[in-house]
């Protein structure tokens, strides 16, 4: 089961998630371990292995970790 970086916004302490990606893409809301706040947020960090079909969009100012965010993330950076 993959694991996730999650940062929670209320007490700022980092945590790692175990969920299956069914469970991730629900959009469930990820509670703090620490202070229980669902105040929290993905850390996206570069994925070990990353396809080079991705194809970074050299605009991207992600494109430097690796892969473009491209919408998933709602940075706005993906394909026109
Ligand atoms: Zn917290």
């Amino acid at each position: 089961m993959p694991a996730y970086d999650y940062r929670c916004q209320t007490c700022s302490s980092e945590f790692e998630v175990q969920m299956s990606i069914p469970h991730k893409e629900s959009g469930q809301a990820v509670s703090c371990p620490t202070c229980e706040s669902t105040a929290t947020k993905h850390l996206y960090r570069p994925a070990a292995m990353v396809s080079q079909s991705r194809n970074p969009d050299p605009h991207c100012r992600h494109a430097m970790t690796g892969s473009c965010c491209a919408a998933a993330s709602g940075c706005g950076c993906g394909p026109v």
